[in-house]
């Protein structure tokens, strides 16, 4: 989007916002009037949906994440809603054959990173391998959803063996890894063992992916879904020290499904064991969480710059 289009947005909903603020003393949308990116916005039925959710949430821009979507799509989505969506990451199966070429195409179209991957393989596995070597090789970032605990009898595990992921992370150094999801966040604690999806209560000090993020130029956290927020919440001692630590690596996205911006419909797929976000708008609690718990700075970095830079966006 032009900058003038971004400002004249950003002052738009920060004007409308205002009068809300007046009778509080305070916003009810801190964020609102920043430039915010939803890195983790999965395409929705219609464009309209993406909007109202965006809209509903104060939140300015959105990248997609599609899957088996053709780039006329997003260009007609994009012309339709100019400046709202900075651009689309690209996913299909990746067990099944022809799925480097598809990938390989969708870049070439215009995608800016291959996500999510979410599939019932190993981290380490042959599949995600080539995606990782195809990952460096077309210079995008790749996005995986790293999970070993169903949240259901039936719904199994994803991209599995995130502890020793370190030695992916060294196999693949030109590759920009981007983790998410329940086995990713649960390991900022050094004394998970996959007793939860999302585990609460003290994080110990010296967890896997505070230790990865910090010895691994190329590994980002992308901080959306319930498991970025439960990580984020659940020792409040340690939270400012992490989000200062990790201040250039952190991207913020929501991974929220809630119909209007405010809690409404299903935020987290009917995930029974996310119930401490039902009803609530997982992008308005961590943006007003990361609002409470860093400097402005450091906000824009994790709301905006961080995006720009790992995933080269187009603003
Ligand atoms: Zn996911
Ligand atoms: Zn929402």
């Amino acid at each position: 989007m032009t900058e003038l289009t971004r400002r004249g947005f950003a002052s738009a909903i920060a004007g409308s916002v205002c009068s809300a603020g007046a009778i509080y003393g305070q916003s009810a949308e801190p964020w609102a009037g920043d430039s915010v990116v939803d890195c983790h916005h999965h395409m929705r039925s219609t464009p309209e949906a993406s909007i109202a959710h965006l809209d509903g949430c104060r939140i300015s821009n959105a990248l997609f994440l599609t899957r088996d979507v053709g780039a006329d799509r997003i260009r007609a989505i994009r012309a339709q809603y100019p400046g709202r969506f900075l651009g689309w990451f690209a996913a299909t199966d990746i067990t099944r054959p022809g799925a480097e070429e598809i990938l390989t195409s969708a870049v070439k179209s215009g995608a800016s990173g291959f996500g999510e991957l979410k599939f019932h393989v190993e981290a380490a596995g042959p599949e995600l391998r080539r995606m990782y070597a195809l990952a460096a090789e077309l210079s995008v970032p790749i996005l995986i959803h790293f999970q070993e605990v169903p949240h259901t009898p039936a719904e199994g595990v994803f991209a599995t063996g995130f502890r020793n992921f370190e030695a992916m992370l060294k196999a693949y150094p030109k590759t920009r890894f981007i983790g998410h999801a329940d086995a990713f966040w649960a390991n900022i604690s050094a004394d998970y063992a996959n007793e939860a999806a999302y585990p609460a209560g003290k994080i110990k000090r010296g967890g896997v992916t505070d230790k990865l993020l910090g010895d691994y130029p190329n590994l980002y956290g992308d901080l959306s879904a319930n498991s970025g927020n439960n990580a984020l919440s659940r020792d409040p001692e340690f939270t400012p020290g992490f989000l200062d630590r990790h201040q250039d690596k952190l991207i913020f996205g929501s991974d929220c499904a809630c119909s209007d911006g405010k809690g409404g419909g299903v935020s987290q797929a009917n995930n029974p064991t996310a119930a401490r976000v039902a009803g609530k708008c997982v992008a308005r609690e961590t943006l007003s969480l990361l609002k409470r718990t860093t400097s402005p700075a450091v906000f824009r970095k994790l709301a905006w710059d961080n995006a720009h830079q790992t995933y080269a966006l187009k603003a």
